[in-house]
């Protein structure tokens, strides 16, 4: 049975993998997360009492309290996920993203080399470090551009995608410098159930079920490569547990999808579903509005998940059709645990968690 510590689980992807890994293994689960505005206890309603799961509430930029983990629950593997996520919020405040994106890896990266350094051999051999990051390192591509590659060079345009870009690098470098066991994997846009209502799709979502306009950067053509938040977890888990030390994965859906078109598939899908209207409303898509564009906006981000596939056999389940009908309909299901993001009571509730 492994042990594996998971940062960043109270999030949106996180909170996806620790609901995957409880189904599907017998392993032991170690949640190390600060719970900032983006972690979210609720999302991992009903495994906080399984035996299998533990929670730490831990900055991953306290050295301390990070050699402490390791020390009492001796993983195998390391799932890094902790983060801030949000292209918005880092440029209007890089300052946390440097600090959590770089500082925090580097912080965990020196807490894992110290705890590996000392274990036995085979043990050493055995354990991996596993580091989630973005396709939005990669910068912009062109209309007609190859997608991405493993190979691809770094042209990160946010203060977001640079901090990421340079957490790849210092984990990239502690393989080769001190051959901690590090794998990296890159991925495209996700969306599904429990990601924070400050995203796209959920925004327009919520937006659009109390009648709030639904705001669309520039004239909405900048595509992005959706992908089924499971089905990243999925790729993750097998990238953890069978992936090879020192290799990089992209992970994507083969889903290139302009923004606009997103938007106009919701609405469809809110048409179909959630038929009784705010007031005022006569279709959801009169709710859209175009709002200037974010600055150094990317145009497109498209992956080639070949080498995931043909090294690992890892396929996503889902198309975006059937996996936005999901997700819809997850949160047209779940209005509660948005009403509690949206009133703030799952940030008010948790500030006694472990603490
Ligand atoms: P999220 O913002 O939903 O969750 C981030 C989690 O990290 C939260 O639970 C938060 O409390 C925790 N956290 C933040 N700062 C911390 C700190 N200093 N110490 C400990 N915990 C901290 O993010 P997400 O969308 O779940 O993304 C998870 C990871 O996947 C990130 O590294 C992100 O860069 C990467 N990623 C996200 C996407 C996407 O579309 N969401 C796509 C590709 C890669």
């Amino acid at each position: 049975m492994k042990t594996i510590l998971i940062t960043g689980g109270a999030g949106f992807i996180g909170s996806a993998v620790i609901r995957h890994l409880i189904k599907e293994s017998d392993y032991s689960i170690i949640n190390v997360d600060k719970l900032t505005y983006a972690g979210n206890l609720d999302s991992l309603q009903g495994i906080e009492t399984n035996p299998q799961y533990h929670f730490e509430q831990i900055d991953i930029c306290d050295a301390e309290g990070l050699g402490s983990v390791f020390e009492r629950y001796q993983p195998d593997v390391v799932m890094h996920l902790a983060a801030e996520s949000h292209v918005d919020r880092s440029i209007d405040g890089p300052a946390t993203f440097i600090q959590t994106n770089i500082i925090g890896t580097y912080t965990l990266l020196e807490a894992a080399r110290a705890y590996w350094e000392q274990l036995s051999p085979e043990k050493k051999n055995q354990f991996r470090f596993h580091h989630i990051s973005t396709d939005e390192v990669y910068g912009d591509l062109g209309e007609t551009d190859a997608l991405f590659t493993e190979e691809t060079p770094y042209a990160p345009s946010s203060p977001y995608s640079a901090s990421k870009a340079s957490s790849d690098h210092l984990v990239r470098s502690w393989f080769r410098t001190y051959g901690l066991p590090t794998m990296v994997t890159n991925c495209s846009n996700n969306y599904g159930p429990y990601q924070f209502p400050e995203k796209l799709i959920p925004l327009m979502i919520l937006n659009a079920l109390e009648g709030k306009p639904l705001p669309i950067y520039g004239k909405g053509d900048q595509v992005r490569d959706w992908l089924y938040v499971e089905d990243h977890a999925r790729a993750l888990c097998l990238v953890a547990v069978q992936g090879v030390p020192g290799k990089t994965y992209n992970i994507g859906g083969n889903n290139e999808k302009k923004n606009i078109e997103v938007v106009h598939s919701i609405c469809d899908l809110l048409e179909e579903n959630a038929p009784d209207k705010p007031s005022g409303v006569s279709h959801y898509v009169d709710l859209i509005r175009f709002v200037q564009d974010r600055p150094g906006h990317d145009i497109r981000y498209a992956i080639d998940a070949s080498r995931i596939r043909d090294e690992l056999g890892w396929v996503p389940e889902e198309t975006f059709e059937t996996g936005l009908r999901k997700t819809v309909e997850w949160y047209l299901n779940n209005l509660s645990w948005c009403q509690r993001v949206q009133d703030g009571s799952y940030q008010r509730e948790r500030l006694g968690v472990n603490k």
